[in-house]
């Protein structure tokens, strides 16, 4: 299974799931659906239903994931992953970095069958610093790159 070889090319995607996908991409960090609403307001966008329809449209294919620990979205890096990836929240800038490993989610399973927990779904999302902020760097990847108008930035 290549499921995202076997995707449309981002243009044959319904125009409300491409518009979200453009604006998660864009800001390269987590949205909640009300935020991404304000983004869309000027594309025609009313209703956080139609933000959320397109979202479930987008994670169905692969391309959104939520992160269910800050109810918020992120655009998928792109990378072939069949499994749910880990995510890295940063506490200080509120990047998400999104981390893959095959082994992460069949030592979870293995886990279970040992003791006998049924998994349906594995979430795993970690608190912590990312790398630039934790070298003192700062980051340019997360929320706190969000330039809003009217906002000075030290
Ligand atoms: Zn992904
Ligand atoms: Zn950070």
């Amino acid at each position: 299974m290549q499921p995202h070889s076997a995707l449309p090319a981002q243009g044959a995607l319904p125009r409300n799931q491409r518009l979200v996908l453009d604006a998660l991409r864009k800001v390269r960090g987590p949205r909640t659906a009300y935020e991404l609403l304000e983004n869309l307001r000027d594309q025609g966008f009313r209703a956080p239903l139609t933000v959320y329809r397109a979202l479930d449209g987008l994670r169905d294919k692969g391309l959104v994931h939520r992160i269910e620990s800050i109810k918020a979205f992120i655009a998928c890096c792109e990378h072939d992953h069949e499994d749910r990836p880990a995510f890295a929240l940063c506490e200080s800038c509120g990047a998400v970095v999104e981390i893959e490993d095959a082994g992460m989610v069949s030592r979870l399973e293995s886990i279970c069958a040992r003791t006998g927990f049924k998994l349906k779904k594995a979430m795993i999302e970690m608190t912590g610093t990312c790398a630039p902020c934790a070298s003192g760097a700062g980051s340019g990847t997360g929320r706190g790159s969000r330039s809003l108008p009217g906002r000075d930035r030290a």
